[in-house]
C-alpha cells in the first residue's frame, strides 16, 4: 500500500475496548505506545488528529458504575456523567503520555450540530487547521455530556469519518480490536466469528449487498461494530479519503501503515490517486455533514441530467415528497424512497414542494404566487453521494468561489 506513504492528512480513531482495560480503566501503557507513534507522524511533517473514545467506560470506571458488571442499561445522565468525568481524566493521560514525546495536544468536543451548520463546521475546520499549524496535535471526542440524541453523531466511527471530511484527511485509521473486516462478519455465520486469519485485505466497494448483510454487532463497551466502521468507509471513500480498519493493538500498527506496510482493511478512495479528484470541501459537507429532513423522489430523466450533465433539480422531475422540510434544509434526491443518488439544500418547503411538483418552472408562480428560484436544488447545492460526484462542471469551495472539482 505505497499510496498511504504520502498521506499528509491522517485522521486516526481509537476505540474504547481498544485504550481501556477490561475492567474499564484507561490504560496508560497503552496510550502511551499510541502516543508515540503518533508523535513519530507528526513529527514527519504529517497533520494528524486523534478521535478518541473511552470517555464513558472510563468515567463508570471511576465512578464505580460499570454498568458492564452490574448488568443492567445506564441511563442517558448517567452516560452523561460519566463522560464528563472520564474525558478529564482521558486527556489528562493523554497530554501526560504525549508530552513524553514532546508532542502538545489539545482537545476538541464535537455534537453533531457542530458539523450541521455550515458557520460551525467551518469554525471547527479553521481551528484544526489553526493547530496543525502550531504544531498541536489535536484530540477529539463527541461532546457526550450534552449531546442528546437529536444532536449525537452516537459512535465515534461516525464523528471520525465527519471529522476526516471534516480536515480534508487523505487517510482515515479506524483501531479496533479486530485485525479488520473478516467475511464471517457475515450472519450466514452469525455467532461463531472466527477471527484466526488474515482479513480480507482490501474492499474497493462498500456495495448495498455488504451492507445489508454486516450485522449491527457492537464490541463489549463500545458503541460501534463492524457495521458502523462500514458506513464511514462509505462515507469517506467517496470523499476520496481512503480508510484503513486495522488492530489497534499490532505493535506499531501506525507507523507500520505510513510506511506503505498491508495491515487489516484497506478501502481505497474512490478517486485516483491520493489528493486528487476530492469532492470540494462545500460539496463533502453537503453530500454527508448534515442529516437529510426529506427525500425528494425524481424521475428517470431529472436523475440522468444531474448524474450525467451535473444540472440543477427542476419540479418538473420531481414525483413524490417525503418528510416536512424548509427550504434551505437538506434532501435527500432519490429514484425510488430509498435509492439516493445526491443530496442537496433545497429551494422550497416540502408544503410548496407537493404544490409544485412536476411542473415546469414557469408554472411555478401561477401556483405558489411567488417564484424565488426555477430550480428545486440548484447544482452549486447538490451533491453526489453514490459515487465521487468528480465530473460536476462547476464547484463552490467553502469560500464561495467557483472552482473546478
Ligand atoms: N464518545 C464515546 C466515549 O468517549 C464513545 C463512542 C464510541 O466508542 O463509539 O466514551
Amino acid at each position: 500500500m505505497k499510496r498511504l506513504v504520502s498521506a499528509k492528512t491522517v485522521v486516526v480513531k481509537v476505540g474504547s475496548s481498544t485504550l481501556t482495560t477490561p475492567e474499564g480503566q484507561i490504560d496508560s501503557r497503552y496510550l502511551t505506545r499510541l502516543a508515540e507513534q503518533l508523535s513519530e507522524i507528526r513529527h514527519s511533517r504529517r497533520n494528524v488528529v486523534l478521535v478518541t473514545s473511552g470517555a464513558v467506560r472510563a468515567g463508570l470506571s471511576a465512578m464505580g458504575l460499570d454498568g458492564l458488571k452490574a448488568g443492567r442499561r445506564l441511563d442517558v445522565p448517567e452516560k452523561q456523567a460519566a463522560a464528563a468525568v472520564g474525558q478529564s481524566l482521558l486527556m489528562h493521560t493523554y497530554s501526560q503520555a504525549f508530552a513524553r514525546f514532546d508532542q502538545k495536544v489539545a482537545q476538541i468536543l464535537l455534537t453533531r450540530d457542530d458539523m450541521e451548520d455550515r458557520e460551525r463546521f467551518l469554525n471547527a475546520r479553521n481551528t484544526l487547521h489553526t493547530l496543525f499549524h502550531l504544531d498541536i496535535l489535536p484530540i477529539v471526542n463527541e461532546n457526550d455530556s450534552v449531546a442528546v440524541e437529536e444532536i449525537q453523531f452516537g459512535d465515534n466511527d461516525t464523528l471520525a469519518a465527519l471529522v476526516a471530511i471534516l480536515v480534508d484527511a487523505d487517510l482515515l485509521v479506524l483501531l479496533s480490536d479486530v485485525d479488520g473486516f473478516y467475511p464471517d462478519s457475515l450472519p450466514d455465520r452469525p455467532e461463531e466469528v472466527s477471527r484466526t486469519g488474515a482479513p480480507v485485505a482490501q474492499i474497493d466497494r462498500i456495495t448495498p449487498e455488504i451492507e445489508r448483510q454486516v450485522k449491527r454487532v457492537v464490541s463489549e463497551g463500545g458503541t460501534g461494530g463492524m457495521y458502523t466502521k462500514l458506513e464511514a468507509a462509505r462515507k469517506v471513500t467517496k470523499s476520496g479519503v481512503s480508510m484503513v480498519i486495522a488492530n489497534g493493538r499490532s505493535p506499531q500498527v501506525i507507523t507500520r501503515l505510513l510506511a506503505g506496510e498491508q495491515i487489516g482493511t484497506f478501502f481505497p478512495a474512490q478517486t485516483d490517486d491520493l489528493g486528487k479528484g476530492k469532492l470540494s470541501s462545500r460539496k463533502r459537507w453537503i453530500a454527508f455533514g448534515r442529516k437529510p429532513r426529506g427525500v425528494l423522489v425524481v424521475n428517470e430523466g431529472a436523475r440522468r441530467s444531474i448524474v450525467e450533465r451535473g444540472k440543477s433539480l427542476l419540479p418538473v422531475g420531481l414525483t413524490e415528497v417525503h418528510g416536512r422540510f424548509e427550504r434551505g434544509e437538506m434532501v435527500s434526491i432519490s429514484e425510488t424512497v430509498s435509492g439516493e443518488f445526491a443530496r442537496g439544500l433545497v429551494n422550497y418547503g416540502s408544503d410548496d414542494l407537493h404544490r409544485i411538483a412536476g411542473l415546469k418552472s414557469a408554472q411555478i408562480e401561477r401556483v405558489l404566487g411567488y417564484r424565488d428560484f426555477d430550480e428545486v436544488v440548484h447544482r452549486d447545492n447538490l451533491a453526489r453521494t453514490d459515487v465521487a460526484d468528480s465530473q460536476s462542471p462547476q464547484l463552490m469551495d467553502a469560500e464561495g468561489r467557483c472552482q473546478r472539482s
